[in-house]
Protein backbone atom coordinates (compact mmCIF):
# COMPACT_ATOMS: atom_id res chain seq x y z
CA UNK A 1 0.00 0.00 0.00
CA UNK A 2 1.24 3.42 -0.59
CA UNK A 3 2.44 5.48 2.38
CA UNK A 4 0.23 8.70 2.87
CA UNK A 5 2.91 11.11 1.83
CA UNK A 6 1.99 14.41 1.41
CA UNK A 7 5.00 15.00 -1.32
CA UNK A 8 2.20 13.14 -3.86
CA UNK A 9 0.86 16.91 -3.66
CA UNK A 10 3.56 18.04 -5.20
CA UNK A 11 2.97 16.13 -7.99
CA UNK A 12 -0.11 14.55 -8.21
CA UNK A 13 -0.49 13.79 -11.97
CA UNK A 14 1.53 14.64 -14.75
CA UNK A 15 0.38 14.36 -18.30
CA UNK A 16 2.42 14.59 -21.23
CA UNK A 17 0.97 15.50 -24.36
CA UNK A 18 3.77 15.20 -26.79
CA UNK A 19 3.06 16.03 -30.50
CA UNK A 20 5.82 16.92 -32.92
CA UNK A 21 9.34 16.13 -32.16
CA UNK A 22 12.62 18.22 -30.90
CA UNK A 23 14.39 16.79 -33.92
CA UNK A 24 16.87 18.89 -33.36
CA UNK A 25 16.97 20.66 -37.15
CA UNK A 26 15.66 24.24 -35.86
CA UNK A 27 12.60 23.76 -37.38
CA UNK A 28 10.50 24.98 -34.51
CA UNK A 29 7.37 25.84 -36.73
CA UNK A 30 6.50 21.65 -37.52
CA UNK A 31 7.26 21.25 -33.73
CA UNK A 32 4.05 21.58 -31.84
CA UNK A 33 5.06 21.76 -28.01
CA UNK A 34 4.86 19.24 -25.31
CA UNK A 35 2.36 19.81 -22.49
CA UNK A 36 3.45 18.61 -19.00
CA UNK A 37 0.70 19.36 -16.59
CA UNK A 38 1.34 19.59 -12.95
CA UNK A 39 -1.58 18.94 -10.76
CA UNK A 40 -2.43 19.66 -7.19
CA UNK A 41 -4.31 16.77 -5.57
CA UNK A 42 -6.36 16.98 -2.37
CA UNK A 43 -6.83 13.28 -1.98
CA UNK A 44 -3.83 12.09 -0.29
CA UNK A 45 -2.98 15.47 1.57
CA UNK A 46 -4.77 14.39 4.43
CA UNK A 47 -2.46 12.11 6.00
CA UNK A 48 -2.86 10.96 9.40
CA UNK A 49 0.13 11.20 11.68
CA UNK A 50 3.05 12.38 9.96
CA UNK A 51 4.97 15.22 9.12
CA UNK A 52 4.02 18.38 11.40
CA UNK A 53 1.70 21.49 10.01
CA UNK A 54 3.36 23.08 7.84
CA UNK A 55 2.51 26.59 7.78
CA UNK A 56 2.17 27.49 11.16
CA UNK A 57 5.65 26.23 11.41
CA UNK A 58 6.92 28.29 8.38
CA UNK A 59 5.65 30.70 6.41
CA UNK A 60 5.99 30.79 2.71
CA UNK A 61 7.77 33.46 1.28
CA UNK A 62 8.81 32.97 -1.73
CA UNK A 63 8.15 31.34 -5.30
CA UNK A 64 10.17 29.37 -7.92
CA UNK A 65 9.98 32.24 -10.24
CA UNK A 66 10.71 31.49 -14.29
CA UNK A 67 12.77 33.65 -16.21
CA UNK A 68 14.37 32.97 -20.11
CA UNK A 69 17.03 34.91 -20.96
CA UNK A 70 17.25 35.35 -24.67
CA UNK A 71 19.77 33.38 -26.36
CA UNK A 72 22.80 34.22 -28.88
CA UNK A 73 23.98 31.33 -30.37
CA UNK A 74 21.20 30.85 -33.22
CA UNK A 75 21.52 26.74 -32.94
CA UNK A 76 20.05 27.49 -29.39
CA UNK A 77 17.18 29.40 -30.57
CA UNK A 78 14.44 25.97 -31.10
CA UNK A 79 15.69 24.48 -28.00
CA UNK A 80 15.15 27.97 -26.05
CA UNK A 81 11.89 28.65 -27.86
CA UNK A 82 10.87 25.30 -26.78
CA UNK A 83 11.45 25.32 -23.27
CA UNK A 84 9.45 28.84 -23.03
CA UNK A 85 6.74 28.13 -25.62
CA UNK A 86 5.99 23.88 -24.27
CA UNK A 87 5.34 25.75 -20.53
CA UNK A 88 7.12 22.87 -19.18
CA UNK A 89 9.62 24.44 -16.47
CA UNK A 90 6.51 27.23 -15.36
CA UNK A 91 4.31 24.37 -14.97
CA UNK A 92 6.72 22.05 -13.07
CA UNK A 93 7.30 25.70 -11.07
CA UNK A 94 3.48 26.42 -10.75
CA UNK A 95 2.89 23.28 -8.93
CA UNK A 96 6.17 23.56 -6.51
CA UNK A 97 4.53 26.67 -5.65
CA UNK A 98 1.53 25.34 -4.57
CA UNK A 99 3.03 22.67 -2.76
CA UNK A 100 6.44 23.64 -0.78
CA UNK A 101 7.11 26.81 1.48
CA UNK A 102 9.94 28.70 0.45
CA UNK A 103 11.36 31.26 2.51
CA UNK A 104 12.70 33.15 -0.90
CA UNK A 105 12.39 33.26 -4.30
CA UNK A 106 14.24 30.56 -6.52
CA UNK A 107 14.90 31.76 -9.95
CA UNK A 108 14.50 29.16 -12.59
CA UNK A 109 16.56 30.40 -15.35
CA UNK A 110 16.50 28.89 -18.87
CA UNK A 111 20.16 30.55 -20.14
CA UNK A 112 22.61 30.00 -22.16
CA UNK A 113 25.91 28.87 -20.26
CA UNK A 114 28.12 26.94 -23.08
CA UNK A 115 27.49 23.94 -20.86
CA UNK A 116 24.51 21.27 -21.01
CA UNK A 117 24.48 20.82 -17.51
CA UNK A 118 21.45 22.22 -15.57
CA UNK A 119 22.73 23.41 -11.78
CA UNK A 120 21.48 25.32 -9.18
CA UNK A 121 23.79 28.31 -8.14
CA UNK A 122 23.53 29.02 -4.76
CA UNK A 123 24.99 32.13 -4.34
CA UNK A 124 22.03 33.43 -7.11
CA UNK A 125 19.38 31.84 -5.65
CA UNK A 126 19.15 30.09 -9.04
CA UNK A 127 18.40 26.66 -10.83
CA UNK A 128 19.85 27.12 -14.19
CA UNK A 129 18.31 25.25 -16.98
CA UNK A 130 20.30 25.59 -20.60
CA UNK A 131 19.12 25.35 -23.73
CA UNK A 132 22.00 23.21 -24.68
CA UNK A 133 20.71 20.86 -22.39
CA UNK A 134 17.48 20.19 -24.26
CA UNK A 135 20.03 20.03 -27.36
CA UNK A 136 22.37 17.69 -25.45
CA UNK A 137 19.70 15.78 -24.68
CA UNK A 138 17.83 15.81 -27.78
CA UNK A 139 21.11 14.76 -29.15
CA UNK A 140 21.63 11.61 -27.38
CA UNK A 141 18.15 10.37 -27.21
CA UNK A 142 17.95 10.58 -31.27
CA UNK A 143 21.06 8.95 -31.99
CA UNK A 144 20.34 5.82 -29.73
CA UNK A 145 18.54 4.29 -31.26
CA UNK A 146 16.35 2.99 -28.40
CA UNK A 147 13.31 5.25 -29.84
CA UNK A 148 12.00 5.55 -32.80
CA UNK A 149 9.65 7.45 -34.14
CA UNK A 150 10.38 11.66 -33.71
CA UNK A 151 7.24 11.67 -30.92
CA UNK A 152 9.15 8.88 -28.65
CA UNK A 153 12.09 10.81 -29.36
CA UNK A 154 10.48 14.44 -27.78
CA UNK A 155 8.69 12.50 -25.08
CA UNK A 156 12.18 10.71 -23.60
CA UNK A 157 13.97 14.19 -23.90
CA UNK A 158 10.81 16.00 -21.86
CA UNK A 159 10.75 13.18 -19.54
CA UNK A 160 14.61 13.31 -18.84
CA UNK A 161 13.83 17.34 -18.64
CA UNK A 162 11.52 16.67 -16.00
CA UNK A 163 13.52 14.43 -14.30
CA UNK A 164 16.77 17.34 -14.09
CA UNK A 165 14.60 19.80 -13.40
CA UNK A 166 13.36 18.13 -10.45
CA UNK A 167 16.71 17.20 -9.09
CA UNK A 168 18.24 20.42 -9.61
CA UNK A 169 14.83 21.53 -7.32
CA UNK A 170 16.28 18.90 -4.61
CA UNK A 171 19.21 20.67 -4.73
CA UNK A 172 17.21 23.79 -4.41
CA UNK A 173 15.84 22.90 -1.28
CA UNK A 174 18.76 21.29 0.59
CA UNK A 175 20.08 24.91 0.41
CA UNK A 176 17.29 27.04 0.79
CA UNK A 177 15.67 25.30 3.81
CA UNK A 178 18.64 24.17 4.82
CA UNK A 179 18.22 20.65 5.20
CA UNK A 180 20.51 17.95 6.54
CA UNK A 181 21.89 15.40 3.90
CA UNK A 182 23.50 11.98 4.89
CA UNK A 183 25.76 10.74 2.19
CA UNK A 184 25.93 11.63 -1.51
CA UNK A 185 23.82 15.16 -1.71
CA UNK A 186 23.70 13.76 -5.54
CA UNK A 187 21.77 10.90 -4.61
CA UNK A 188 19.71 12.34 -2.30
CA UNK A 189 18.18 14.47 -4.91
CA UNK A 190 17.64 11.57 -7.20
CA UNK A 191 15.69 10.31 -4.82
CA UNK A 192 13.60 13.08 -3.91
CA UNK A 193 13.33 13.83 -7.96
CA UNK A 194 12.00 9.64 -8.25
CA UNK A 195 9.98 10.12 -5.14
CA UNK A 196 8.12 13.36 -6.38
CA UNK A 197 7.37 11.41 -9.52
CA UNK A 198 6.60 7.81 -7.89
CA UNK A 199 4.31 9.30 -5.26
CA UNK A 200 2.10 10.88 -7.91
CA UNK A 201 0.47 7.74 -8.09
CA UNK A 202 0.10 7.46 -11.71
CA UNK A 203 1.61 4.66 -14.05
CA UNK A 204 3.01 7.67 -16.67
CA UNK A 205 4.81 9.19 -13.71
CA UNK A 206 6.74 6.52 -13.01
CA UNK A 207 7.44 6.24 -16.17
CA UNK A 208 9.01 9.91 -16.63
CA UNK A 209 11.35 8.86 -13.34
CA UNK A 210 12.14 5.56 -15.56
CA UNK A 211 12.58 7.74 -18.52
CA UNK A 212 15.14 10.01 -16.40
CA UNK A 213 16.81 6.47 -15.44
CA UNK A 214 17.48 5.80 -18.99
CA UNK A 215 18.73 8.79 -19.49
CA UNK A 216 21.25 8.41 -17.24
CA UNK A 217 21.67 4.61 -19.05
CA UNK A 218 22.30 5.99 -22.28
CA UNK A 219 24.64 8.48 -20.85
CA UNK A 220 26.61 5.38 -19.46
CA UNK A 221 26.40 4.02 -22.82
CA UNK A 222 27.98 6.40 -24.79
CA UNK A 223 31.04 6.40 -22.17
CA UNK A 224 34.29 4.58 -23.93
CA UNK A 225 36.28 4.27 -20.96
CA UNK A 226 36.30 5.20 -17.45
CA UNK A 227 38.42 7.40 -15.93
CA UNK A 228 39.71 9.04 -12.58
CA UNK A 229 37.15 11.57 -12.63
CA UNK A 230 34.01 9.38 -13.49
CA UNK A 231 35.11 7.76 -9.56
CA UNK A 232 36.18 10.86 -7.09
CA UNK A 233 33.10 12.72 -8.61
CA UNK A 234 30.16 13.85 -6.98
CA UNK A 235 27.76 12.19 -9.08
CA UNK A 236 27.21 8.10 -8.46
CA UNK A 237 28.21 6.40 -11.65
CA UNK A 238 25.78 6.91 -14.67
CA UNK A 239 25.10 3.25 -14.35
CA UNK A 240 24.57 3.55 -10.91
CA UNK A 241 21.72 6.48 -11.01
CA UNK A 242 20.11 4.11 -13.91
CA UNK A 243 19.77 1.06 -11.42
CA UNK A 244 18.86 2.65 -8.42
CA UNK A 245 15.84 5.22 -9.62
CA UNK A 246 14.57 2.28 -11.79
CA UNK A 247 15.23 0.50 -8.19
CA UNK A 248 13.38 3.10 -6.35
CA UNK A 249 10.35 3.04 -8.93
CA UNK A 250 9.63 -0.38 -8.78
CA UNK A 251 9.56 -0.08 -5.12
CA UNK A 252 6.96 2.43 -5.20
CA UNK A 253 4.69 -0.79 -7.31
CA UNK A 254 6.29 -3.79 -7.53
CA UNK A 255 3.06 -5.14 -9.66
CA UNK A 256 3.10 -1.85 -11.58
CA UNK A 257 6.97 -1.36 -12.22
CA UNK A 258 7.85 -5.48 -12.71
CA UNK A 259 8.68 -5.21 -16.18
CA UNK A 260 10.50 -2.59 -16.04
CA UNK A 261 12.83 -3.45 -13.31
CA UNK A 262 12.78 -7.23 -15.24
CA UNK A 263 13.91 -5.51 -18.75
CA UNK A 264 16.50 -3.01 -17.31
CA UNK A 265 18.07 -6.28 -15.52
CA UNK A 266 17.79 -5.24 -12.00
CA UNK A 267 19.56 -8.34 -10.41
CA UNK A 268 17.19 -10.44 -7.98
CA UNK A 269 19.67 -9.81 -4.81
CA UNK A 270 18.52 -5.78 -5.06
CA UNK A 271 15.07 -6.03 -6.42
CA UNK A 272 14.39 -7.54 -2.89
CA UNK A 273 15.36 -4.62 -1.40
CA UNK A 274 14.00 -1.69 -3.80
CA UNK A 275 10.45 -1.66 -1.44
CA UNK A 276 12.28 -1.07 1.90
CA UNK A 277 14.43 1.07 0.02
CA UNK A 278 12.04 3.20 -1.51
CA UNK A 279 10.00 3.25 1.51
CA UNK A 280 13.31 4.56 3.50
CA UNK A 281 13.76 7.13 0.96
CA UNK A 282 9.93 8.73 0.94
CA UNK A 283 10.12 8.88 4.96
CA UNK A 284 13.45 10.41 4.97
CA UNK A 285 12.33 13.26 2.37
CA UNK A 286 8.65 13.59 4.06
CA UNK A 287 10.61 14.29 7.39
CA UNK A 288 12.84 17.00 5.75
CA UNK A 289 9.99 18.77 4.06
CA UNK A 290 7.50 17.92 5.98
CA UNK A 291 7.46 21.60 7.67
CA UNK A 292 7.79 22.94 4.49
CA UNK A 293 4.56 21.21 2.91
CA UNK A 294 1.75 23.44 2.02
CA UNK A 295 -0.91 21.62 0.16
ZN1 LIG B 1 23.05 17.41 -8.87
Amino acid sequence: MRSPLRLAAVAASITLVAAGCGGGSGEAETHAPATVTVVQTETVAQTETVAPGPSEHVADAGDLVVQYVPVTTPELQFYADYLASSGLLQQLADGINSSIALPRDVIVSVEETGSPSPFYLPAASAIVVPPEWLAFADQLVTGSELVGTPEEVEALVVASTIFVFLHELGHALVDQLDLPVTGKEEDAVDQLATAILAEAGTELAGQVALSGALFFGLVAANREEFAAADFWDEHSLNEQRFYNIICWVYGSDPALFADEAAQAGLGEDRLVRCQDEYAQVMGAWETLLGPYLTA
